[in-house]
């Protein structure tokens, strides 16, 4: 386990880790995390961690490092502190500074995965060392930093490996990843989302069959692609129910909206600010997005076979069966000839919107952010929390990286894009949180 790199004469800070941690490109597929996972285990290891780098390839190694109260010290949660080392890819030809620079440049860190999320990796990782290397230690439990490698394609090398083949490694009480931590401003009110749950995707295709013929005399044909023309409006125009979860609920009456009440409150917010609407109102129902279509391939032919994807998300609050029930009356009428295909079925999932580790991050907020609300969210997407919620159904995990200034309509156009960047400043505030909530929940 010796570091790659040679070893630093001061410790780095947040910053000049997440320049380190860019330069690896760690770009997925192929992800190529060692080198990036080596150097940082041998920071950790020096501060004073317990450090295990395991997975099924050598190339693709997991980080976990732990730090434990001493013996006889009194039971304790374990708390985690998770985050990802792989990125997606970037043209470099697009950005203004080289995606792997990690250059520093009016006040902000550029690269790929300055915000999803080597940032948090940073954060986590320097708020961690600093507490060790100061001398501090849990006075109960103990404290994890577990970076993966392969969140971007699915985390079958990462969360889904380390959770099935090191459960002792993997198992945490509490964790905190990425998802939520951007405000959200409404009505000049300031609001920080704390991940409580993700939407899981339910896939499906939709293939119909029809006759071919020469397309000179479309009438003695049947055009199979047709037949999806009216489905594919269909789904875009879909406005399905909203659910009235509890942690939506919370988060609506936490804006000052009717909580109990939810398409009077998503109309009023999408008539008040759109941006924040378009952002907000996934969490709280099932949406569509149809992607891809394929028929025909000969300009002068009628295409007797068309199939018609579509990406679909389904909130925590709904069993798969019941997102099917919803999903097919949206489709309702089906034309003749057209059958339903599913794919990809990962069920909603969350953590209770309340005990300590939510108690410790509003205190938190508290008394950093005074005047600033604390509203549970839903990440529309998924991340590797999915995977751990799975694995330990008693663990709490929340999606959380606060910002002090880069809100969460800004950050989202900015995470897969180019010209990723994250303000200095939002780092060091995350770092502080990392360090000052480890020390509330472990002593
Ligand atoms: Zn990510």
């Amino acid at each position: 386990m010796s570091p790659s790199a040679p070893e630093p004469t001061a410790p780095l800070s947040a910053t000049e880790l997440l320049q380190r941690l860019i330069r690896f490109n760690t770009v997925n597929p192929p992800g190529d995390e060692r080198e990036a996972q080596e150097f940082l285990a041998g920071l950790l290891e020096e501060a004073g961690f317990e450090v295990s780098l395991v997975g099924r390839l050598p190339e693709r190694p997991n980080l976990v490092a732990e730090l434990r109260a001493p013996e006889g010290s009194p039971e304790g949660p374990v708390l985690g502190l998770l985050s990802h080392m792989d990125t997606v890819l970037a043209a470099a030809e697009d950005w203004e500074h080289d995606p792997w620079s990690g250059d520093v440049e009016g006040g902000e860190i550029w690269g790929r995965g300055a915000i999803d999320m080597k940032s948090q990796t940073a954060a986590e990782a320097t708020a961690a060392m600093d507490l060790a290397r100061s001398g501090w230690r849990p006075s109960r439990g103990s404290l994890k930093v577990i970076v993966v490698v392969d969140e971007e394609v699915g985390g079958a090398e990462g969360a889904v490996w380390l959770c099935e083949n090191e459960p002792d490694l993997a198992r945490c009480d509490l964790m905190l990843n990425e998802g939520g931590g951007a405000p959200l401003v409404f009505r000049g009110q300031r609001h920080y989302g704390v991940c409580v749950g993700e939407k899981g995707p339910l896939r499906f295709g939709l293939k119909a069959s029809g006759v071919a013929a020469h397309a000179a005399t479309p009438g003695l044909g049947d055009n199979a692609l047709t037949r999806l023309a009216p489905l594919i409006t269909r789904l875009a125009e879909a406005e399905l129910p909203f659910d009235v979860d509890p942690a939506i609920r919370e988060m609506l009456i936490g804006l000052g909206l009717d909580g109990d009440h939810p398409e009077r409150a998503y109309a009023r917010l999408r008539e008040e600010d759109p941006a924040l609407s378009a952002a907000i109102e996934p969490m709280g129902r099932i949406t569509f997005s149809p992607n891809i279509v394929s028929a025909g391939d000969k300009i002068n032919v009628i295409p007797d076979r068309a199939e018609l994807r579509v990406d679909c998300r389904v909130p925590p609050n709904l069993t798969t069966a019941e997102a099917k029930e919803r999903i097919l009356a949206a489709l309702a009428p089906l034309p003749d000839g057209v059958e339903v295909e599913w794919g990809m079925e990962v069920p909603g999932n969350s953590s209770p919107a309340q005990g300590e580790l939510f108690d410790a991050l509003q205190e938190w907020l508290g008394d950093n952010v005074p005047g600033a609300g604390i509203v549970p969210t839903f990440l529309p997407g998924f991340t590797d929390s999915r995977t751990w919620r799975e694995a330990f159904p008693d663990l709490v995990a929340y999606g959380f990286f606060p910002h002090r200034n880069l809100e969460l309509r800004e950050q989202a156009g900015r995470m897969h894009a180019k010209n990723e960047r994250i303000d200095v400043e939002d780092l060091d505030f995350a770092t502080t949180c990392f360090s000052d909530v480890t020390r509330r929940i472990l002593g």
